[in-house]
């Protein structure tokens, strides 16, 4: 999608510190981080909301989970533990309409989420 941000970082046109790339997502810092580690995980296809995943993209969030999980590994917090979490829409915070798993870890994480 030619005006989405996370699309324009997936293409590499806009920079972000990339932590992990495959031939379906993409991971980079966030720009404000939350916690000592946050990064995003998105994938390369456009999808606006989780509420848009469709069937066919069931593999493609696995994969997303998955590669949040192993990112938190590579820093070394998969004994102390890490958050994995996707906002949908305005109650739930959500301002930039290209999905993304936010990967949080590296201080306690408060529950339940403000
Ligand atoms: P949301 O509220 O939509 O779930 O989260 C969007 C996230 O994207 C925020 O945590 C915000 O800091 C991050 N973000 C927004 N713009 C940029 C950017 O240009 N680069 C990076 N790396 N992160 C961004
Ligand atoms: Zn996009």
């Amino acid at each position: 999608m030619s005006d989405c941000l996370f699309c324009k970082i997936a293409a590499k046109e806009i920079p972000a510190n990339i932590v992990h790339e495959d031939e379906l997502c993409v991971a980079f810092d966030d720009i404000n981080p939350q916690a000592p580690m946050h990064v995003l995980v998105i994938p390369k296809k456009h999808i606006s909301r989780v509420s848009e995943i469709k069937q066919e993209d069931q593999e493609l969030a696995g994969h997303l989970m998955m590669v949040g999980s192993s990112v938190a590994a590579s820093r070394g917090f998969s004994e102390s533990g890490f958050r994995i979490v996707a906002n949908c829409n305005a109650d739930a915070g959500q301002v930039v309409f290209h999905i993304h798993f936010h990967v949080l870890a590296g201080r306690q994480l408060g529950w339940p989420p403000g």
